[in-house]
C-alpha cells in the first residue's frame, strides 16, 4: 500500500484489513507524494550490474547514507507491504479448483477442446455489455433527435439494475432511464473473437465472462488455503521506505529502498528528508 486508504472504497478496505498494519505505519502515508508509482525493479529502475545505477535495498534505517553533493535525495515514499509468498495451491489466482479450472481453459493452449475463448454464451455476452464491453458490436436502441447514443453517454447501473444515459431534452443534459441497447449473440461474439476481425477479448473480457460462467454453474469461490492468492509469512505489516538519489559526478539516479523502519525511528527519518527538503530547495534558490 502506498497511499493512505480511501476508507469508502472497498478495494482499499479489504487490502487494508488483511495488511494488519498499525495506525502509525499509516500516518506516515499521509506524508507522501501524490505520484507513487516508481520504486527498486520497476520500470527503468531495474538496472542490476551493481553501478551507480543500480537500485539497492538497506535492511534497516542505521545504514542510511549521508547527505551531501554526492548523494541528493531527490524524492521518496513511504509504504506499508506484510511479506507474503504466492499460495501454490491456487498459483496466486486466489480461487477455488472449479473457479480455476474455467479461467485455466479460457484460452486453453494445450487440451484446445477446452478452450472456450471463442465459444461464450448469451449470459456471458450480457455480462459483457452491462460492464461497458463490446462497444464495436452493441448498437443503443435509443435515439434523440435521431441522433444514436454513444458508448460514452449510456451505461448499465448495477445498483438499480437500469440502462442509464445522458440525453439531451430540451437544451439540457439530463441522466435518464433509457433502454437497454440491442446485444450481438453469442454466435456474433464468438466469431468476432475467432476470426480476429475486431481486438477481441482482452483480460478485463476472460475475467469478466469466466466469473459469470463460474457463478452460473454455482462453483465460484475463493481458494480456502490464501487470502487473494497470497499466503502472508509475517504476523504484521512492516514499514517501508522507497528513495531515489542522484549521484551528480557519476551522472547517476538510483533508487535506495529501507526494507524495515521502526515507530522509535519515525522522527530521525523524518528530520532526513526535511534536510533533503532543505537542500533541493537550496540548489534552486538563487533563482
Ligand atoms: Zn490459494
Amino acid at each position: 500500500m502506498r497511499s493512505y486508504p480511501n476508507l469508502n472504497d472497498k478495494y482499499d478496505v479489504s487490502e487494508l484489513e488483511n495488511l494488519n498494519a498499525h495506525p502509525w505505519q499509516l500516518e506516515m502515508l499521509k506524508k507522501n507524494p501524490s505520484y507513487v508509482y516508481w520504486g527498486n525493479h520497476e520500470d527503468c529502475m531495474s538496472d542490476d550490474n551493481g553501478g551507480w545505477r543500480s537500485p539497492i535495498s538497506l535492511k534497516s534505517w542505521k545504514d542510511h547514507f549521508k547527505l551531501d553533493e554526492l548523494n541528493e535525495l531527490v524524492n521518496f515514499y513511504f509504504f506499508i507491504r506484510r511479506d507474503s509468498h504466492q499460495c501454490p495451491h491456487c498459483d496466486g489466482d486466489g480461487l477455488n479448483p472449479e473457479s480455476k479450472a474455467i479461467f485455466d481453459n479460457w484460452y486453453s493452449f494445450e487440451d484446445r477442446s477446452k478452450r472456450w475463448c471463442d465459444k461464450i454464451n448469451d449470459a456471458e455476452v450480457e455480462a459483457l455489455v452491462k460492464a461497458g464491453r463490446l462497444h464495436d458490436l452493441t448498437k443503443p436502441t435509443f435515439a434523440v433527435n435521431s441522433k444514436k447514443l454513444s458508448t460514452t453517454n449510456y451505461w448499465f447501473d448495477e445498483e438499480t439494475n437500469k440502462w442509464i444515459g445522458w440525453v439531451e431534452i430540451n437544451g439540457k443534459s439530463r441522466k435518464v432511464q433509457v433502454h437497454k441497447p440491442e446485444y450481438p449473440t453469442a454466435a456474433q461474439v464468438n466469431a468476432w473473437e475467432s476470426t480476429g476481425r475486431g481486438f477481441g477479448h482482452d483480460a478485463i473480457n476472460r475475467n469478466i465472462c469466466c466469473r459469470t460462467r463460474a457463478i452460473n454453474q454455482g462453483v465460484y469461490g475463493e481458494c480456502k488455503h490464501c487470502v487473494e492468492g497470497r499466503i502472508y509469512d509475517a504476523e504484521n505489516a512492516t514499514l517501508k521506505l522507497q528513495m531515489w538519489f542522484l549521484h551528480p559526478r557519476k551522472g547517476a539516479s538510483r533508487g535506495v529502498l529501507v526494507e524495515e523502519i521502526l515507530e522509535n525511528e519515525i522522527s530521525d527519518v523524518i528530520s532526513y528528508l526535511k534536510e533533503a527538503k532543505k537542500r533541493n530547495n537550496q540548489r534552486f534558490g538563487k533563482l
